[in-house]
This record gives structure tokens, sequence and C-alpha cells, in this order.
């Protein structure tokens, strides 16, 4: 049987709020996810130790770090986990070397599994090794803090709402960048945020707080259509963030052109080549959906494909629907007897290339890898 990534059973009570949760992580990327106040942060402290829960138990990989009625407590810097917040105090008077090798120099030897090298690869680095981090951007910042908790190597990394500060130009790459460490490194994580788009492109599973008590978890995909929780989750802004790959630059139509999961859609030009990975968003709200192939139309991109799901929530719909990469498409609940959608309905996806937003165009050209 294989051991959980973390199972932890605490209350903590402040004056106006109580934490109860008994939980079990199973998976290899946890998403906490909740409304403000929810006690995501709370339930995030207990497992770092920054926060000493009243009663329960906390074991993470089969050890036990807190035991109320063991009096057991492992301090915080004990428990070997990476931990990066919103904004990330960086090592102000160190370069970017200097802040990642600080933790791995602290790492006893025999404990150490991660390559500083490979993190500065990982993350792309390089480059910038030599920089003061107060010249950073927001983003390459959070990359050095990325860098720099992983570079200790926790055996479990946490992570309180990383994008959060970062303007969405950036957040991209992040995503890309956590989704490289969940290959490269296979280090767990746990992911505290209110956004269901980094939810579902980072997350294998998913836990729903609300008001300090656990309501649902399991696959994102199921969780997050779920009605109750969907009255949490702000649906406006549902994105499909999607990898993507540069097929072609045609700078002479003022576009290019990205594969996304086989499928290839037209995307405004991006300053990157062929080959270049990315990450791209399109709201689910910006994407039409059509029973017959539209004719004489002036968006790009019409994809062919399949509803898998259709879930209400309240007066939306959100579809799932398989072009060969699952896109999630809002509707309204009249367009659903409208047009008589179901799952399995054969539909056309129409895209508007200027829907297609490449995410971290702005990132520095990292991609190439
Ligand atoms: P957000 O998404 O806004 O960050 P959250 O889900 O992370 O919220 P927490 O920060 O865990 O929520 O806070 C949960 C509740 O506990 C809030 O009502 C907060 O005011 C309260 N709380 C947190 N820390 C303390 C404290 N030290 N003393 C008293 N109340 C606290």
């Amino acid at each position: 049987m294989t051991v959980p990534v973390a199972h932890i059973a605490v209350t903590k009570r402040f004056s106006q709020f109580t934490l109860d949760c008994d939980v079990t992580f199973e998976t290899g990327a946890t998403s906490v996810f909740g409304p403000s106040g929810s006690g995501k942060t709370t339930l995030l402290n207990c497992i770092a130790g920054l926060t000493r829960p009243d009663s329960g138990q906390i074991t993470v990989m089969g050890t036990t770090l807190f035991s109320a009625s063991e009096r057991k407590v492992v301090p915080p810097e004990k428990r070997r986990f990476g931990y990066v917040f919103q904004s990330s105090a960086l090592f102000p008077n160190m370069n970017v070397r200097k802040n990642i090798l600080y933790g791995y120099h602290l790492t006893p030897e025999g404990q150490r599994t991660t390559d500083p090298e490979q993190l500065f690869e990982l993350f792309d680095l390089t480059r910038l090794l030599d920089r003061s981090v107060d010249t950073l951007s927001g983003g390459e910042r959070q990359r050095v803090a990325l860098a720099r908790a992983l570079a200790t190597s926790p055996r479990l990394l946490l992570l309180d709402e990383p994008l959060a500060s970062l303007d969405v130009s950036f957040k991209g790459a992040i995503i890309r960048y956590l989704k490289r460490v969940r290959q490269e490194l296979e280090t767990p994580m746990i992911y505290v945020s209110h956004s269901v788009s980094e939810v579902v492109a980072l997350a294998d599973e998913i836990l729903v707080l609300s008001e300090g008590r656990p309501v649902a978890q399991g696959p994102p995909s199921e969780v997050l259509v779920r009605p109750d929780v969907g009255t949490m989750a702000d649906y406006g802004a549902l994105e499909n963030l999607l990898d993507a790959t540069v097929v072609e630059r045609r700078s002479e139509q003022g576009l290019s052109v990205i594969d996304v999961g086989g499928v290839e859609l037209a995307a405004p030009e991006i300053d990157a080549g062929p080959g270049d990975l990315l990450t791209v968003s399109v709201r689910a709200g910006d994407i039409i959906l059509t029973l017959d192939v539209p004719t004489r139309i002036s968006a790009q991109n019409i994809l062919p494909g399949r509803i898998e799901a259709i879930h209400a929530q309240g007066p939306r719909v959100i579809a799932h629907v398989d072009v060969g990469t699952v896109l999630v498409v809002e509707l309204t609940p009249r367009a659903i007897s409208d047009l008589a959608l179901r799952e399995g309905t054969q539909v056309y996806l129409i895209v508007k290339s200027n829907s297609v937003l490449a995410l971290d165009a702005l990132d520095g050209g990292s991609g190439n890898r």
C-alpha cells in the first residue's frame, strides 16, 4: 500500500473561527480551495508548523509531525518543507545564485535530493544567476523563490497563493514551471488558491474548505462542478489554461499558430519561435458553440468536438467539450435547451484568435525546452 502524502486531523480555534479538518491527501498535487476566510492558510500553516493546532495529529509521508496526545511537535525547520507565499521575501543583499544555494548548503549532504544546476535550468534562471534579486520582475522573483524552496530538498512543497500578486502575463509561466516541478522532481505539493483556473491547471486533487471544514474532495473536474462548490467559485473568470507549443509564426498576418494537445489554434502573434512552449488562456465565456459547420465566418478557429459533460451552475452552464483536448465552455441554460445539447452531442467550437491569450509571452523568451 502506498503511503499517503499527508494525513491531517486537526482543530484550531481562533476567537471567531474554528478549523476542524480530518483529511488525507493521496496524490502528488493537491489544491486547497475555498472562499476568503475559509481556513486555507490556517490549514497550510498547521502543516508547516507555523501555527500549532489545539488538538489532533499531522502525518506527512508516514512521519508524525504533530500529535497532541503524544505531545509531539516537530518544529518548522525540522519538517523539511518548502514554503512559498504570495510574495516571498528573498535575501535582498544576495544575487539569484546565492539566494538559491543558501538553502542547499543548509541541507545536510545525505538529505540532498535536488541538484542546484537542475533547478537553475528547470526555472530558466541560468542567465539571471548573477543578478541582484532587487532588479528582478515579479515573475522572476517567484521563480527564484520556488527554486530556493526546492533547493532545500523538501519532502513537500507548500504554496500559498503563489500567483496572487503576479501580473496576469507572468502567471502562465509560473504555472508551467510548477508543472515541470511535478514532472521532473516529483516533489508533492499542496497548493492554496481561490482561482478555479489555477486549480484546474495544476491539481490532481482538490480539497474544498468552507468555514473551516472540508466540504468536498476529489478530482477538480468532479468537485468544481458540484452545485455547492460552484457557488463559491468565481466562474466569471473561468479560463482554460492550456500548455501550447508554437508551430509557426506568421508575422505578415499578425498571428502565430500554436498546438494545444494536437489541436492547432491561431493566436495573435507571439514573440516566440517554432517548438517554444508556452501557456495560453482562453476564457470559457469567449468560446461559441454551434451544431453546424459555420461557413462565411471571420473566426480563425473552428474546432469539431464532442460534449463530454454538462454541469449546471445556477444561471450558467459549464460544458466540457473534447476537441482533442478538453475545453471548458460557458453556456446559458437556454442554449442547452434550444440546441438540445447533451453528453455525446457533436458540436463545433468557435474560438476567435484574439481570445487566445499567451500568458507568458512577456516573460523574456524562457521557452525552448
Ligand atoms: P484568504 O483566502 O482570504 O487568504 P483563508 O481561507 O486563507 O483566507 P485564513 O487566513 O486561514 O483563511 O483565516 C481563516 C479565519 O481565521 C479568518 O476569519 C481569519 O480572520 C481568522 N484568523 C486567522 N488567523 C488568526 C489569528 N491569528 N487570530 C485570530 N483569527 C485568525
